[in-house]
């Protein structure tokens, strides 16, 4: 029986994902081959590649005259340090939000200064700092919008005037941003944007030129976008999971229809942390991300309890990160409304000791 996935990565994804991409592992398409067999030089794949390219960059609201979109290896891990390697000459400003934000801060490191203008570790990063000064000279500067651990977001992207570069990966394609804001977004694929092994990296055309030192060819954002994301052998089915993930959401409404999808979920959630004393929010009210909730037990000598309810439930995957603890239910796109009811459910149970 399938069970109401809240997992924070990889994560669920549209059932039409998963019949379309299963049927494509026997056949693509009618062409008497599977997709696991076929050549990225194929016209299949080229045309795979060019529509999940032109589909991300769609969903996002930015023009392909001014972005391009690749497809890339290493997880958002990997962009960490292929940033800095790129961008980062004199120095560079780092919002530390969270875990991510603190993984971005240490590889950025090892190719030049880094200004932490702010940081939210003071209170477990339960919130987004709102006060912060950036050093006329930054090269750029790094937030994480959406953090997937501590369950915070930027509500408002903030207006700066050095080229702003973004994490999205847990946040992206959830609700309506201007992302014209910023001049480079990255996202590890596997949550909003298909399955685990393709990278999201959008990046201004313009911001090609400027590449600070030598940088070896894998790791080179214009040797990728100068070969159409195709440099290297991509991640084929990875990639044609993402275009079919893209594809659903642009069917279903696009980030509208979504964001209002997202928006009604996570109220439901939160109303019911809010309402009932058995749990209590970890992030700070206006910080609220609306992809990971996070939450806590006001008695933890009920976990068992609770525990033992969300599996009679068939719910999956809302333990809480170590650093945090408690809970966090990951309600990501494809999540449906119905699986968030059957977890406020759960948690009522547990007020009326059933
Ligand atoms: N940044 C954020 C915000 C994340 O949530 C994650 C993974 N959960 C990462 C970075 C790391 O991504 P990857 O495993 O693709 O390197």
């Amino acid at each position: 029986m399938k069970k109401h996935n809240f997992s924070a990565g990889p994560s669920i994804l549209s059932q039409d994902v998963f019949s379309k991409s299963s049927k494509s592992v026997l056949e693509l398409d009618n062409i008497g081959l599977s997709i696991l067999e076929i050549s990225h030089r194929s016209k299949e794949f080229v045309k795979i590649m060019e529509d999940a390219r032109s589909l991300s960059l769609e969903l996002l609201d930015l023009n392909n005259d001014e972005y391009t979109s690749l497809f890339l290896q290493g997880g958002a891990s990997m962009q960490f340090l292929m940033i800095a390697y790129n961008f980062l000459d004199s120095n560079a400003s780092y919002i530390d939000t969270g875990a991510w934000s603190t993984k971005a801060i240490k590889e950025a490191k090892f190719f030049g200064k880094v200004n932490e203008i702010a940081s939210s570790k003071d209170q477990n990063y339960n919130y987004i700092p709102k006060e912060y000064n950036i050093p006329s000279e930054s090269n750029y500067l790094h937030i994480t919008t959406n953090n997937t651990i501590f369950g915070t977001q930027y509500a408002e992207i903030p207006d700066v005037k050095c080229p702003l570069f973004t994490d999205a990966s847990s946040g992206i394609f959830s609700r309506k941003i201007d992302y014209s804001k910023f001049s480079l977004i990255y996202a590890g694929a596997q949550k909003n944007i298909g399955p685990a092994g393709a990278t999201l990296v959008v990046i201004k055309k313009s911001l090609l030129n400027r590449i600070c030192r030598e940088v070896p060819s894998m790791l080179n954002y214009k040797i990728h976008s100068d070969k159409d994301s195709m440099f290297n052998t991509p991640p084929v089915f990875p990639v044609y999971a993402c275009m079919l993930s893209m594809q659903w959401l642009k069917s279903i409404g696009g980030i509208k229809e979504i964001e209002r999808r997202n928006r009604l979920k996570a109220k439901k959630i939160y109303d019911e942390i809010d309402r009932n004393e058995m749990f209590k929010g970890f992030a700070a009210v206006e910080d609220r991300s609306i992809m990971n909730v996070t939450f806590n037990l006001t008695d933890e000598s009920k976990k068992t309890t609770f525990d033992e309810i969300v599996f009679k439930e068939n719910i999956s995957g809302i333990n809480g990160h170590r650093s945090v603890g408690g809970y966090r239910a990951s309600i990501y796109n494809a999540l449906s409304l119905e699986s968030v009811e059957i977890l406020v459910d759960a948690m009522k149970k547990l007020e009326k000791n059933i």
